[in-house]
């Protein structure tokens, strides 16, 4: 565990992720993937979704069952695609709400 290295507002429509921290703080061969999953993660927020840590139990992405979600500091993607659960009814589903209520 490496410390917060990102950050959102989703009321001021902001998010940070900190490249440097994860550049001091990760191997080189995990950078690109620590940045990857922060920079949805923090989008993932701006549509109000929560961290999930171990709330979530590993569920089936879309593309690949053996990931878990984005949500999750521990998502860990075996595909290097970082993906909201795609489970109904579930991230994907909170996302398309919050931009498309019904
Ligand atoms: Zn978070
Ligand atoms: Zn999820």
């Amino acid at each position: 565990m490496v410390g917060r290295v990102g950050v959102t507002n989703s009321a001021y429509n902001y998010s940070v992720v900190s490249v440097g921290t994860i550049e001091s703080a990760y191997a080189a061969d995990d950078r690109p993937a620590s940045i990857r999953d922060t920079t949805v993660h923090e989008l993932g927020h701006q549509f109000g979704l929560n961290n999930v840590d171990n709330i979530h139990i590993p569920h089936a992405n879309s593309i690949n069952p053996l990931d878990k979600c984005v949500m999750d500091y521990d998502c860990d993607e075996v595909d290097n695609i970082s993906e909201f659960c795609a489970d109904s009814p579930n991230h994907i589903w909170d996302i398309r709400q919050a931009g498309e209520p019904r």
